[in-house]
């Protein structure tokens, strides 16, 4: 049976192409996708920008074209399991985390899985949901609760992300934070730091709706960077210290409307001595770090884990039980298959589009699966 996919013939060429439902395998599930949306490194990647994997999906493209990339941030409705499925029924709605164990290194077998590198992420090494069916490992996935929408579950992945960020820092009760980059993943760091005890919490960000949104969703304080200086006024709303911990949320291509490096230097001064900054950014080349500077103020620059599992199942209860609000961050719902280059687009100049999440897809309305 035919299905739609959006494959990849090169940086910047993607097509609608026809292509047959993949058979459901032993540990996986086949899926229909029902909302998808590309993350900022996908669309920077579909251009050929350099960004974390940019290596890999060059390689791909040159050796493995039509390739069918992208689409890790879904929300999908099983229709077949393959043998061995346990956790799952025909029925289930479901998200994934990206970046899977291989299952069969030394620290897989050790029950150490999360800090294992070698397995392969959705939609970069597996074929990810920018079509309507996908085959997807059990062992990515959890089951959406009903009190999610298909459109906030296509937000779990970036979630679990952020969820990981945050254990990271090991934020003490009362700890003061500041988040730079009012983005997806700086709001959903500042929601989740929230509920896990921070104490004053401060964010930065250049766009007024970016800050409008930040503090209705808990900020304290929403600085807009663009109108002062940011570490001035931290300094300011912290008896001059600083804050306990940093996320650095807005770093990597300005072409995008990220910071560069501007808000990289500014975490670093805006964190009191002894303090932790989070590297939420992916930078896309080596980064000149006056490493004197951490030395000397004993700064703990420490970088997230892989989202494992349990951070996964953690997004669920967060958004279910509204300790994790997503829907006021979702300003771009488009619809059928068609719309995902637009998605693209959007995503790709969130600051001209006024978008905060990346653009969301949903697919064309259930049909049962015939074949
Ligand atoms: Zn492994």
């Amino acid at each position: 049976m035919p299905m739609k996919a959006w494959r990849f013939y090169g940086f910047n060429d993607m097509r609608l192409d026809d292509v047959s439902v993949p058979r459901c395998t032993p540990g996986h599930v086949l899926a229909r996708v029902l909302c998808v949306q590309p993350s900022v490194t996908e669309v920077q990647l579909a251009q050929g920008i350099r960004t974390l994997a940019y290596d890999d999906i060059k390689w791909r493209l040159e050796n493995q074209a039509p390739a069918q990339l992208f689409g890790h941030e879904f929300c999908a409705r099983i229709v077949e399991i393959g043998d061995g499925v346990e956790r799952f029924r025909p029925g289930d709605r479901v998200a994934a985390r990206a970046k899977l164990p291989c299952g069969a290194c030394a620290l897989c077998r050790s029950e150490r899985s999360h800090l294992c590198r070698k397995g392969p992420i959705i939609g970069f090494q597996l074929p990810g949901c920018f079509c309507e069916f996908a085959l997807l490992p059990e062992v990515a996935l959890v089951k959406i609760d009903d009190r999610i929408s298909d459109n906030e579950a296509a937000c779990l992945q970036s979630l679990s992300d952020s969820v990981a960020a945050v254990e990271t820092a090991a934020i003490q009760l009362g700890d003061s934070v500041a988040i730079f980059g009012q983005g997806c993943m700086g709001l959903e760091c500042l929601q989740i730091a929230r509920t896990s005890g921070a104490g004053k919490l401060i964010t930065v960000d250049v766009r007024p709706e970016a800050c409008r949104i930040s503090k209705e969703l808990g900020a304290d304080e929403a600085i807009n960077a663009s109108e002062c200086d940011p570490v001035a006024a931290i300094r300011e709303f912290t008896g001059d210290n600083g804050v306990d911990v940093v996320f650095e949320c807005a770093g990597g291509s300005p072409k995008h409307g990220l910071s560069g490096t501007k808000s990289w230097v500014q975490a670093l001064a805006a964190v009191r001595s002894g303090g932790k900054i989070i590297g939420v950014s992916w930078f896309g080349q080596p980064l000149e770090v006056d490493i004197y500077l951490l030395r000397e103020r004993s700064l703990r620059y420490l970088f997230p884990d892989i989202s494992t599992l349990a951070h996964l199942e953690h997004t669920v209860r967060l958004v279910a039980s509204g300790r994790v609000r997503l829907s006021p961050v979702i300003t771009h719902i488009l619809r059928g298959i068609e719309a995902v280059p637009q998605a693209f687009e959007i995503t790709s100049n969130k600051a001209r589009y006024q978008a905060i999440n990346p653009a969301q897809v949903v697919l064309c309305q259930e049909t049962p699966l015939n074949r």
